[in-house]
């Protein structure tokens, strides 16, 4: 089957022939039909995010369950589902608490190599490859999902989506009424405009330096798009939330809160980065929150996203800039690189 591999040390990414095994036990085979390209694949080519190699790009997908393993109860074959790249263990603290993204025993995304490329054996990405024909992953990692969706817009909810909205709605619980501010208008800050749309925020400040982003961030639902956030917000906002994952960009989204605002840090700088502020800031009850895959609880999640798509209360259409085959995989990653995607999909699905 086709998939898009990742040799490391910065070699060019490309369509090469991988081989899947079969199921094993709690384990379920998925045909993705859809996959978002995310800003995470581009940071493992770059080195960003260090991941071990060979490995099967993708995170970002949807499917329908094609084969079982012994001891699958969750899902069948013929489901549709969306990929989870949540590992948890389900029995901890954490997890018992519905807090699976601080779970203390996670299995090790870095430990699963599924694929087989020229003889060798390829890691798995994130807990799903969603730039495969067939990926194999854990029953936790398929999540049931209404099918009226369309494939390329249920991939969304795998990442950005729930990334975006959950960091709003999950993690900074913004209040009906608060105001807040998006830095950085990729798929995951225009989910945060999103995510804040439904929490009732009262002025959603967009924030970035391209202008057919601000222009679909209103479209999404920003009440404003210009940079006077300490005017706009009488004095600061209560939430702001950092979707680039630039230091330069998390210091001035610190700087923009208000009293007992809080900022949450979204996006995702090079691993073992440093960040140098003025303690006092934080003065005046501010906060800075770390935030993992939009402290998601996904069976309940991504149902909750895909009811509201199907009801038209979040915009999921709007967010796919254009869609692509997968072996047009490097033009994909130019455009991400070149910021012209709020999302590239990949249709895996010849007849689709
Ligand atoms: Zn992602
Ligand atoms: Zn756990």
């Amino acid at each position: 089957m086709r998939a898009v591999v990742y040799h490391g040390g910065g070699r060019p990414v490309g369509v090469e022939d991988v081989r899947v095994k079969d199921p094993g036990v709690g384990e379920v085979r998925v045909l993705i039909k859809a996959a978002g390209l995310c800003h995470s694949d581009l940071s493992v080519i770059d080195g960003s995010i260090p991941y071990p190699t060979p490995v099967v790009l993708g995170h970002e997908g949807a499917g329908v369950v094609e084969a079982v393993g012994p001891g699958v109860v969750a899902v069948k074959e013929g489901d549709a589902v969306v990929l989870s790249t949540l590992a948890h263990c389900g029995r901890c603290a954490a997890c018992e608490t519905g807090r699976a993204t601080e779970c203390r025993n996670a299995p090790n995304p870095k430990d699963t190599q599924p694929f087989t490329v020229n003889g060798r054996p390829a890691y798995q990405f994130a807990n799903a490859s969603a730039f495969a024909e067939r990926t194999v992953v854990r029953e936790q990692s398929a999540i049931p999902i209404d099918p009226r969706v369309p494939f390329d817009r249920a991939a969304l909810i795998g990442c950005g989506i729930m990334t975006g909205v959950g960091a709003v709605v999950n993690r900074a619980k913004v209040e009906t009424g608060a105001t807040m501010a998006v830095f950085g208008l990729g798929g995951i800050g225009l989910s945060c405009v999103q995510g804040g749309v439904l929490a009732g925020a009262s002025k959603i400040v967009a924030v970035d330096v391209v202008a057919e982003k601000l222009a679909l961030a209103r479209r999404l639902g920003a009440t404003h798009t210009v940079d006077a956030i300490k005017d706009l917000t009488g004095g600061g906002a209560d939430y702001t939330f950092e979707a680039v994952g630039s230091l330069a960009v998390i210091k001035q989204a610190l700087e923009a809160l208000g009293p007992g605002g809080a900022l949450t840090i979204v996006g995702v700088p090079k691993l073992g980065s440093s960040l140098e502020f003025v303690v006092h800031a934080l003065y005046q009850n501010k906060a800075i929150l770390g935030c993992r895959y939009g402290t998601a609880r996904p069976r309940r999640d991504f149902a909750l996203l895909a009811d509201l798509y199907l009801g038209g209360r979040l915009k999921i259409d709007e967010l796919i800039t254009q869609h692509y085959a997968l072996e047009e995989f490097p033009r994909a990653l130019e455009d991400l690189k070149q910021a012209r995607l709020a999302r590239g999909v990949f249709l895996l699905d010849r007849a689709a």
